[in-house]
């Protein structure tokens, strides 16, 4: 399974790569064929956005409310844990692939 290249049209983007290549405000990572850096596009910047501002709302709200170390641990450690998880897989597996704008 490959992702095809914004630039050159190939499917040279394995899901690893995919993901590696980050969201739009990241500097991207290189098509293997014709060098030309990519990023993740806006459905992965939105969808992203929305599970850490979860994971931000979650700590914020434990760190005030918890009595123990375990709920620290459930409700503010854990989410942070599964958001970057989750939007890793969401960035290897789904959305598209757009040039990237940012300059190295
Ligand atoms: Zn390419």
């Amino acid at each position: 399974m490959k992702f095809t290249c914004p630039i050159c049209g190939e499917k040279t983007f394995s899901p690893l790569l995919k993901a590696r290549a980050g969201g739009m405000s990241s500097s991207g990572a290189h098509c293997p064929s014709c060098g030309g850096r990519c990023v993740n596009g806006k459905l992965n910047l939105i969808v992203n956005s929305v599970t850490s501002g979860i994971a931000c709302i979650m700590v914020f709200v434990t760190y005030f409310l918890h009595t123990n170390k375990t709920q620290l641990f459930l409700f503010a450690f854990l989410p942070i844990v599964i958001a970057l998880v989750f939007n890793f897989v969401f960035n290897m597996f789904f959305g598209k692939l757009t040039e990237a704008i940012k300059h190295e």
